[in-house]
């Protein structure tokens, strides 16, 4: 039975992880793919303190299992298939194991919002990308679109012009979500186009993408235009799919926690992407970390 069983390695995983293993805590992280979450598709992160020059986001995750992991931390990985959180003794369900722990910090954070459009899904890996940083370098010499008007989409144009001839965002206002310094690099970078007030009607083409067909909002007048690449950057989803029906969300999903990360269920804590909350950082994530081992702590010494 571990003191703290945390589900999720992205940067409120690995953070709880530190504070429990130097808490003297045995604890164990599950995660599903690979450590650092979506940090991971950052291609630099300038925002996090203590990186003047900025950091690469897959850097960055990496320091943070490095130190997790030298603090005693264990990372195992498997897909987490069932949620016992409602009793004393809290379950977590994998393919070939059954985990035990006295507390559970739910850090599974967001996955990435797609269109929904049939084109979309039959263009994936062929023209149709949700991460920049992965796929960027494909698209030398070539036009690509970003789909979004907010940091993501900000920082995936930045990023892709690098190496496209031309970048058009493609945002559905007239105005940006993104931060000011985001807008202001991206409006100053030549190879990117702002095209106003248009939502995605369609990708256009057979076994590669062609072009994305627009509709402009304001004025309904379709227009396509022609690029190799469409990068979908409009946001997240958290990932509650599996505890939704056990623990209170807010309507988009995204779990409810106070300010010390409790949940709706007694010793279940939740931290990072995956919570209801207004900001959603590196620099937020790694606090609610900290913040959600502090309250597990104060949970067990009560219990005992
Ligand atoms: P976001 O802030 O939710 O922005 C999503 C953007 O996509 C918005 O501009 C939204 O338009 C647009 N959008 C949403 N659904 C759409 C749809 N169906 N069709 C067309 N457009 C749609 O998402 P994000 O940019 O991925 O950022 C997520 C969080 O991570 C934010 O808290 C952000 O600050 C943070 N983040 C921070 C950094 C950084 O600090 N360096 C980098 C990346 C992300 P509207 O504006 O009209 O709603």
């Amino acid at each position: 039975m571990y003191d703290i069983i945390i589900v999720g390695a992205g940067p409120a995983g690995l953070s709880a992880g530190v504070y429990a293993a130097r808490a003297g805590l045995s604890a164990l992280i599950i995660e599903r793919i690979f450590a650092g979450g979506q940090i991971a598709r950052a291609h630099i992160v300038e925002n996090y303190p203590g990186f003047p020059e900025g950091v690469a986001g897959v850097d960055l995750g990496l320091k943070f299992k490095e130190q997790a992991e030298r603090h005693g931390a264990v990372i195992e990985i498997a897909d987490v298939t069932g949620y016992d959180l409602e009793s004393g003794e809290k379950k977590i369900v994998t393919a070939d194991k059954i985990f035990k722990a006295k507390t559970v910090v739910l850090a599974m954070g967001a996955k990435y919002r797609s269109l929904g459009l049939s084109s979309e899904k039959k263009l994936v890996g062929a023209g149709v990308s949700y991460c920049a940083t992965c796929d960027g370098a494909f698209f030398k010499g070539k036009d690509v679109a970003v789909i979004g008007g907010g940091d993501t989409a900000l920082e995936d144009a930045l990023y892709l012009a690098n190496f496209a001839s031309r970048v058009y965002v493609v945002h559905r206002r007239d105005e940006l979500r993104g931060q000011k310094a985001l807008q202001k690099a991206a409006a100053e970078n030549e190879k990117i186009t702002f095209v106003w007030d248009s939502v995605v009607d369609s990708i256009v083409g057979d076994s590669s993408v062609k072009a994305v067909r627009l509709k402009n909002k304001k004025t309904d007048k379709m227009s396509d235009i022609a690029v190799s690449g469409v990068f979908v950057a409009i946001g997240t989803m958290p990932e509650t799919e599996e505890v939704k029906d056990m623990i209170a969300t807010d309507a988009a999903g995204y779990i409810i926690a106070d300010e010390r990360m409790r949940t709706s269920l007694p010793g279940v804590f939740a931290a990072g992407d995956i919570v209801a909350k207004p900001l959603r950082q590196v620099v937020t994530a790694a606090s609610d970390g900290a913040v959600a081992v502090y309250s597990a702590q104060a949970y067990i010494r009560e219990k005992e």
